[in-house]
């Protein structure tokens, strides 16, 4: 689990995935979700993060994606996305996330029920991107 000043952020479980229960992060990604998560300070919900490449396949999930932590198309060495669900908090909760996570250096995706969230920067030659789905 990812723990700050005694808190956890984040349980295994939220993390792994939700097919086969794998749980392998790229090196470094977990405190960059630390940073982003203790600057949040909100509750946060997560819908997807690591997943197998099999599972990726079976929820419909991009074959590049970077959630895909098993077999990985990058070289990430592990999942490098976290989606973030927002069905149930309003649009101010969402624009925070957007900008903060913007000025952290993630890239974002836009969707009506989650944002989805990566460090395409650390792991690829492809610059930050915001971009609807
Ligand atoms: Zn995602």
């Amino acid at each position: 689990m990812l723990v700050h000043a005694g808190k956890t952020l984040f349980t295994e479980d939220e993390l792994r995935c939700k097919g086969s229960g794998l749980l392998i992060l790229a090196p470094g990604f977990d405190l960059e979700l630390l940073k982003l998560r203790v600057a949040f300070d909100m509750p946060m919900s997560v819908n997807s993060c690591c997943r197998s490449e099999s599972h990726n396949r079976a929820v419909g999930g991009h074959p590049r994606s970077l959630h895909v932590c098993d077999k990985p198309y990058w070289p990430t060495g592990g999942c490098c996305s976290i989606d973030v669900g927002t069905r149930h908090r309003g649009e101010g909760y969402r624009q925070k996330l957007i900008k903060l996570a913007e000025s952290l250096n993630w890239s974002v995706g836009i969707h009506p029920h989650f944002i989805h969230l990566d460090r395409r920067v650390d792991y690829t030659s492809r610059p930050r991107a915001t971009f609807p789905y």
